[in-house]
């Protein structure tokens, strides 16, 4: 961690970063292994202690993880999705980082391309539960047009929030929050990750990108034997076996 902050203060050209977020800890072990003496966060809080660095987050998608990273009271931020469909966590993380004043990032505020109605989503995450939003974007248009939604940040009326919540509709049963409570897969398929490159891949039209980490797997959507383990794992009852047949016909 301290070679990465070292990396990233010579590429920054400076010799203090605001915010140093330990990404994607998805996993109680994940955690537990940041946090563990000699790891990730101690290299953090020296740096924090020396001014390298002013405030130290997590970034992650299960929602027991993060809570157990607000419950450890060593982080300034917290990081996690936060759209229309992905609400589930105003039930408590958000509130328990509120408590601690803790800063919250809200990423994916249009479902990770999911929702089309962006301007919506965005002032949703913002109004309901989050600091910041940070959609991600590909070209100056869509920088000018989110970019503009804080100048009007006003609070959704009746046909808005309908509007949104018809096209939530559209994804019920289908969306994949990437928390992991499905795995592990006893056939070895990284099951989050696959259906994210199929997210890639059919949402974000980032046709290489995926193809390349699909490659990079050696489990892929057609080694799914349908044993239907993952079934009653997933907490949003998404039809498994069935996303990864269709995803084995799209993607390859
Ligand atoms: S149904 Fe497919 S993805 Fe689910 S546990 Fe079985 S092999 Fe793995
Ligand atoms: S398939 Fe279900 S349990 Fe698995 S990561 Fe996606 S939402 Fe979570």
């Amino acid at each position: 961690m301290r070679k990465e902050l070292e990396t990233s203060l010579r590429n920054l050209k400076t010799d203090m970063i605001d915010l140093y977020q330990i990404h994607s800890v998805d996993y109680l072990d994940q955690l537990e292994k940041a946090l563990r003496p000699g790891g990730a966060y101690e290299a953090l809080l020296k740096a924090k202690e020396e001014g390298k660095i002013r405030w130290i987050g997590v970034t992650g998608h299960s929602r027991p993880v993060i809570l157990k990273a607000i419950y450890s009271e060593k982080f300034d931020t917290i990081q996690i999705p936060f759209n229309p469909i992905e609400d589930e966590w105003l039930e408590d993380v958000i509130p328990a980082a509120r408590e601690r004043s803790m800063g919250i990032i809200g990423m994916k505020p249009l479902a990770g391309g999911a929702l089309r109605n962006a301007a919506e989503s965005i002032r949703f995450s913002i109004l309901k539960g989050t600091d910041v939003a940070i959609p991600g974007m590909d070209s100056v248009e869509q920088v000018e047009k989110n970019a503009g939604v804080g100048e009007e940040l006003r609070e959704l009326d009746a046909e808005e929030t309908e509007k949104l919540e018809e096209e939530k509709g559209t994804w019920e049963g289908r969306f994949c929050r990437r928390c992991g409570y499905c795995m592990p897969c006893p056939n070895g398929l990284n099951i989050p990750f696959l259906l994210l490159i199929d997210a890639y891949y059919t949402r974000y039209g980032l046709k290489d990108w995926a193809l390349a980490r699909l490659n990079t797997l050696d489990k892929k959507f057609a080694d799914c034997t349908e044993c239907g383990e993952c079934l009653d794992k997933c907490p949003y009852q998404l039809p498994i076996p069935e996303m990864m047949k269709e995803a084995a016909e799209r993607v390859i």
